[in-house]
């Protein structure tokens, strides 16, 4: 079998299948070889594993990851390259192949059909949704053990970024809830075909096995922080009382309580001081 990283490969492939690249599904297929591994790599994948992999474009990573896994989940939205996949994996009798939009899908469903009881996810996540996709598959309760996945380099920057800077947000806080997320590399926009805009990195997010907080705090703390970064230039006085469904005072009285001044901004503001605000927030109002 040629290799799949080889830019000619993928030009003769997509030619022979009359297939053409479709812009709306983020297709950036990987070139090198060595990324692909390392990619792998950061997964920590063992022939113990099952994977996820979302968008396997025409299987680079795919193959790879059947002979290293024990079995691939992997799920295309592009019909038109499902004869292009089971071409290129038709030796590869691990392999689970679906055509569905990973955000319709029933993930729980899936594996449940298939006895799966955890997983791994690995993929080169089309761009144009990538925090939908990472969200929803944190937010579903499902049992996944790490999530390791190229997405921009920007978007990465604000997963792993630390308080204090202008990446560090809500998507911050909200990864770092459910995960305990590493940027590994940062890969440079030459390894794709065709080349995207903008540069990319790889971050691994080991998934916490426990909920950290009860349902109704989970929820309280969710809406505080997005509420503190709503005006993040805001003070957090202003933003949290422009935002939540609650008044100035009442805002004041939980800032005091949990010991942070009223002029700082969310951007400030590290996991334990928003958990002692959502503490705050319901011995007060609830
Ligand atoms: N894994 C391949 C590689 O690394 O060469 C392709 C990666 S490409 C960046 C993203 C892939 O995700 C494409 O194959 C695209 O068709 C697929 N895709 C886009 N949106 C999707 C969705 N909603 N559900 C499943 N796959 C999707």
């Amino acid at each position: 079998m040629e290799r799949l990283t080889s830019p000619r490969t993928i030009e003769e492939i997509l030619k022979r299948h009359g297939f053409t690249m479709n812009k709306r599904f983020g297709q950036n297929f990987l070139t090198d070889e060595n990324i692909v591994n390392k990619i792998i790599d950061s997964g920590e994948i063992t022939k113990e594993d099952t994977v996820l992999e979302i968008g396997p474009g025409i299987g680079t990573m795919t193959r790879p990851l059947c002979d290293r896994a024990k079995s691939v989940i992997a799920v295309e939205i592009d019909r038109m390259l499902i004869p292009i996949l089971k071409e290129n994996l038709s030796d590869k009798t691990n392999l689970i192949l679906l055509n569905e939009d990973i955000m319709k899908l029933d993930i729980k469903n899936e594996i449940e059909k298939l006895g799966v009881k955890s997983f791994k996810v690995v993929a080169n996540l089309p761009y144009y949704i990538t925090t939908p996709i990472i969200m929803g598959l944190l937010e579903k309760n499902l049992p996944i053990e790490s999530i390791t996945v190229m997405i921009q380099k920007e978007v990465a920057e604000r997963i792993t970024a630390k308080p204090g800077g202008k990446d560090y947000g809500a998507l911050t806080v909200a990864c770092g809830y459910y995960t305990d997320p590493t940027l590994a590399f940062v890969v440079p926009s030459t390894v794709f075909f065709p080349r995207p805009k903008v540069d990319s990195a790889v971050i691994n997010m080991k998934v916490r096995k426990e909920e950290m907080m009860e349902p109704l705090e989970k929820k309280v703390f969710f809406s505080v922080v997005k509420a503190a970064f709503a005006n993040r230039r805001k003070t957090l006085l202003n933003s949290l009382s422009n935002n939540l469904p609650i008044g100035k005072d009442k805002v004041k009285e939980i800032l005091e309580v949990s010991e942070i001044q009223e002029n700082r901004r969310a951007e400030t503001l590290d996991f334990d001081d928003f958990s002692r605000l959502a503490k705050a927030y319901i011995n007060i109002t609830v």
